[in-house]
């Protein structure tokens, strides 16, 4: 089964995808992750990558497809998280014959309230919440350990130009899905045990109905 996630800037795209990769083994693929390895890398492009997450901005549609062509490799079974993001990566990848669209509905205060609490570790693959998904000891990664940080990007001018950009380039995608009728419009709003509940059911019910 192929997956994509869709949904607002911190709408828990990630969490939901982590947790699949979990108890489904779906390969988890995040665009924003594998950017931000590349924006590390300390090359003309790196810096590059770096400046437009920084701002908020998306980077080029053919630079983040050629990446997660190359990460999906010949997977089968995967979700991708974070991609696409405008309608013409999701024209891109027509042929990768994803089965469905996952788009999580949160309204935006409380995604306001969640980016600006939001802490990653260092190590880049783990999220927390300072009031809602807590490391068991502050500032420190339960699972290996490295310091919490912030992301440049949750911060408030650049969650605005986050959302700017989501809704001028994103939200379409979900209308192109749902044309296909590919579209599942799960609220997201609830805690993270909720909405991946929701989730499940919804993959189970799926995966019982119509994949094998
Ligand atoms: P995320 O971790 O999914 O919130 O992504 C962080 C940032 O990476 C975004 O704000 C964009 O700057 C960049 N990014 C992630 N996914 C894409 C994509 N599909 N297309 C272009 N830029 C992306």
């Amino acid at each position: 089964m192929k997956l994509i996630i869709l949904g607002p800037p911190g709408s828990g795209k990630g969490t939901v995808a982590e947790r699949l990769e979990q108890d489904f083994s779906f390969f988890h693929i995040s665009a924003g992750e594998l950017l931000r390895k590349e924006a590390i890398t300390n090359t003309l492009q790196g810096k590059k990558i770096k400046a437009l997450i920084d701002a908020g901005h998306l980077v080029p549609d053919e630079f983040i497809h050629d990446l997660i062509q190359k990460k999906i490799g010949n997977k089968r079974k995967y979700i991708l998280d974070g991609f696409p993001r405008s309608v013409e990566q999701a024209r891109m990848i027509e042929d990768f014959q994803v089965n469905k669209a996952l788009y999580l509905a949160v309204p935006e205060d409380l995604i306001v309230e969640r980016l600006s609490g939001r802490r990653v570790c260092a190590q880049g693959h783990h999220g927390y919440h300072i009031k809602y998904l807590p490391p068991k000891k502050a500032g420190i990664c339960d699972i290996d350990g490295s310091a919490l940080i912030q992301r440049k990007d949750d911060l408030p001018a650049v969650i605005k130009e986050r959302f700017k950009v989501f809704h001028e380039q994103t939200a379409p995608v979900a209308d192109y899905y749902q044309k296909k009728k590919m579209l599942i419009i799960i609220d997201g709003s609830g805690s993270p045990d909720e909405v991946y509940r929701l989730v499940r059911k919804v993959l189970q019910l799926e995966t019982t109905n119509t994949f094998k």
